[in-house]
């Protein structure tokens, strides 16, 4: 209740200073009302993502909102910005006041203005909660990935699964979507978006009583995942170890792009035929990010399922981009994946561990404990002076990893897998489709 008379007075002090248009301020408060009553009754949500298939006419309203929502959020971010370069008080500012001096703004969803401006708040709150983290929000590009957020209010949002329509507020005709799978309960809010390659998709975020996820008993108690470069990572659980391959889709994927690059740089700028190689790299960045995240998905999911304790190393991720690995781990996307591993784990009932970045996982030997300080990045095996036990530098790592793990008394049992599936701030979304597939296990 506090929060809410909080953001009441915080409106209210808005309207003083600022012109307020009446609506702009109802469509505030409920947007903030119907998030503070959701958080209240701990309501599960779940997003569902469909790829829409909108005609000219609602191409043209879809580019006019991702404009307008781009432009009010540059010329907001500007004035925040001014202040803050100026070390004064960060003001704050509503989409409203640009109304009189671009008048086309009232032509669009003015709930997609106002979540314009919850997105800026949110994001200059994160930046100063943890800098590190979080950087100054950024300008918006048109050539980036265009989207737009609006919310459901009085059924302004519906789903028709019999025609294959959704319909959104201020289009009177609903857009063709392909519904690959149905959902049951309240639409909460709908965010659509167009890649850079032009495709459409609309992410429904829906209110469910039925989200929990189906809890496999893990067939073992621990496992040490030691993050690779010749293999993508080597995992040894209770049973064996095993070295999981980078798949040979992705490698194939990131030569064409490769090519696609070349061919794009040679083409002369602002001509058709760049346009299209524009195109065609666009077309395969996404292909690739889709697939990468698919693997990593099906990887951590499986890994997940498999155990009970589930031990990684810090990576450090930050400082290893500044070495000669970086593109190794920018490409590799392990960051990604220890995030994946982490919310699964806590979905799941299991138990995450992140050992400290100081922990010898490759140098100890993991037979005898003999540590090993001349041990360099390019010795792939060796040999422990003290045991006589010739290691795989990688299968070492995790086999010590694996014993950390085991150590762990305080396993979450598997009952107190979490009930609400709604995803923390900052972390993906929950992966909307059922997730088992093969995985290249090799070793
Ligand atoms: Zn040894």
């Amino acid at each position: 209740m506090r929060k809410i008379l909080s953001i009441l007075t915080k409106t209210s002090n808005s309207l003083r200073t600022e012109q307020l248009f009446t609506f702009e301020l109802v469509a505030y408060i409920s947007i903030n009302l119907v998030y503070l009553l959701s958080m209240h009754r701990k309501l599960p949500l779940k997003a569902y993502k469909y790829r829409i298939y909108p005609t000219d006419a609602q191409v043209v309203f879809f580019t006019k909102t991702f404009g307008c929502c781009r432009l009010v959020w540059n010329k907001m971010l500007d004035k925040k910005l001014q202040a803050y370069k100026k070390k004064e008080r960060i003001p704050g500012v509503t989409p409203a006041e640009y109304k009189k001096e671009f008048p086309f703004l009232k032509e669009v969803d003015s709930f997609a203005l106002c979540n314009v401006q919850l997105q800026l708040e949110k994001a200059f709150k994160d930046h100063f909660r943890n800098r590190k983290q979080f950087k100054l929000p950024k300008f918006k590009k048109k050539r980036d990935k265009q989207s737009y957020t609006t919310n459901n209010v009085h059924n302004s949002i519906r789903v028709d699964f019999e025609k294959r329509l959704l319909y959104l507020p201020k289009l009177r005709e609903g857009i063709r979507v392909e519904l690959h799978r149905t959902f049951d309960g309240k639409i909460k809010s709908v965010t659509v978006s167009r890649t850079n390659d032009g495709k459409y998709y609309a992410s429904i975020l829906v209110e469910t009583e039925n989200s929990r996820n189906k809890v496999v008993e893990p067939k073992s108690k621990a496992c040490g995942i030691d993050l690779g470069l010749d293999y993508f990572v080597t995992v040894t659980n209770d049973f064996m170890s095993y070295k999981v391959e980078h798949p040979k889709y992705l490698r194939r994927g990131e030569e064409r792009l490769k090519r696609l690059q070349k061919s794009f740089s040679k083409k002369q700028k602002g001509s058709k035929n760049s346009e299209k190689a524009r195109l065609r790299l666009a077309r395969q960045h996404a292909y690739i990010s889709n697939a990468r995240n698919d693997f990593l998905h099906k990887l951590s999911k499986a890994i997940i399922d498999e155990n009970q304790v589930v031990v990684v190393e810090d990576i450090n991720a930050k400082g290893l981009l500044k070495t000669r690995l970086a593109k190794s781990v920018a490409d590799s996307g392990w960051s990604r994946f220890v995030t994946y591993l982490k919310y699964k784990a806590e979905w799941y009932g299991r138990t995450f561990i992140q050992v400290d970045r100081f922990f010898p996982s490759s140098k100890l030997c993991h037979r005898c404990g003999y540590k090993n300080d001349d041990l360099s990045l390019n010795d792939r095996t060796w040999c422990c002076p003290e045991c006589g036990e010739t290691h795989d530098r990688d299968v070492n790592a995790s086999i010590n990893l694996y014993f950390v793990g085991l150590g762990r008394p305080e396993v979450t049992p598997v009952e107190r897998a979490l009930v609400d599936d709604r995803s923390p701030y900052g972390l993906p979304k929950k992966p909307s489709r059922d997730e088992t597939g093969s995985l290249t296990v090799t070793g």
